[in-house]
């Protein structure tokens, strides 16, 4: 049994509850919350989970948005806000998870014994309770860049649920304990990348998405989508040894195993060529880095190759989640990539 008491409860929270910015909001919030909005149709729930790290704010700053101007959903929402401790600590919302804390979009699996542990159990209680027909879980990337969604399953009813913000749709075999993996338990769900954590566009994005998926009768059928999604199939994650060392300059200093230009995020979900370079390594050459499919490490010659000090694609490929922020790079992975025609590398 989980917790009763490691989650906080708002049932149709009305405006002054909510302080007049999300900012004054989020410093009433005082643990993770659960929000349930009551909807037209009481019969059904629809859920949406969002600030599972604390430095990805859209979708918290769209749901203070959204519940200001008292909207009545077509059905019942469940609104999950996760890391609500992280995203406390001042500055607000530059926190990802606590700094001894884990992340706890990599929680939500057994054993569910650290703190982040037994928030994501409580949080899959909830959603076991309200049994909604289907779940988003909203979060920015790290790196500036235009949206897309993740999920474990392509079928129609994913696609029609990433369609409510985006064209692009990631599908990953891939298993990390993330909370997008409650597909598995026959609720579509789908992670929604909005866009950078510092851009307007994002959170105008998390907005305009969040309306759509609330006043649509139906969300899960592609014939109602806005508009066609192209899907990337199982991107590998190229990862940098832990030990290495990462620069972003426009010139190697000599000092760093792997040297990336300052841009480096343009390259996101533009096809790259084999004749176009992408960084420079050190002496130590590709060796610092790995990459990873489905949990098994793959051949990194099909992805990259050295020539000159500089790295290059091996085959046309299409980079995404490139970011510049060196402990992402190296806490989680410098980037996925797939063939340029969306198809696996291997
Ligand atoms: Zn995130």
């Amino acid at each position: 049994m989980s917790n009763p008491n490691v989650l906080d409860h708002l049932n149709n929270p009305s405006p002054r509850t909510l302080g007049r910015s999300p900012l004054e909001w989020l410093e009433r919030l005082q643990k993770p919350t659960v929000v349930h909005v009551a909807g037209c149709d009481r019969s059904r729930t629809r859920a949406m989970a969002t600030l599972l790290h604390g430095n990805e704010p859209s979708g918290l700053f769209a749901l203070h948005r959204w519940l200001q101007e008292q909207h009545t959903p077509e059905v019942n929402m469940l609104f999950l806000l996760g890391g609500v401790y992280p995203a406390k600590i001042p500055p607000a919302f530059s926190f990802r998870q606590l700094p001894e804390g884990l992340d706890l979009n990599r929680c939500f699996k057994e054993p569910f014994q650290s703190e982040e542990g037994a928030i994501a159990e409580a949080m899959l209680a909830e959603l076991h309770k309200a049994q909604p027909e289907c779940l988003l879980d909203v979060h920015n990337t790290s790196g500036t860049g235009p949206a897309f969604a993740v999920t474990i399953t392509n079928d129609a009813e994913h696609q029609a649920l990433t369609s409510l913000y985006t064209d692009r749709l990631i599908t990953t075999d891939l298993r990390l304990g993330a909370l997008m993996e409650y597909s598995e338990q026959e609720v579509p769900t789908v992670t929604i990348e909005c866009g950078g954590a510092q851009d307007d566009q994002a959170h105008h994005l998390a907005y305009e998405g969040l309306v759509r998926y609330t006043s649509r009768a139906d969300v899960l059928s592609l014939e109602k989508a806005e508009w066609d999604v192209a899907v990337l199939r199982n991107p590998i994650r190229v990862e940098l040894a832990p030990e290495a060392t990462i620069e972003y300059r426009l010139e190697p200093s000599g000092q760093a195993d792997l040297t990336f230009p300052p841009d480096i995020e343009h390259r996101n979900f533009g096809i790259v060529s084999p004749d176009e370079p992408l960084g420079w390594v050190g002496k130590k050459g590709l060796s610092i880095l790995t990459a990873i499919s489905h949990n098994r490490t793959g051949n990194l010659e099909q992805v990259l190759r050295v020539r000159g000090g500089q790295i290059y694609p091996a085959q046309a490929i299409k980079a995404f989640m490139i970011t510049t922020n060196p402990v992402i790079a190296k806490s989680d992975c410098l980037f996925y990539a797939v063939k340029a025609t969306g198809e696996p590398i291997f």
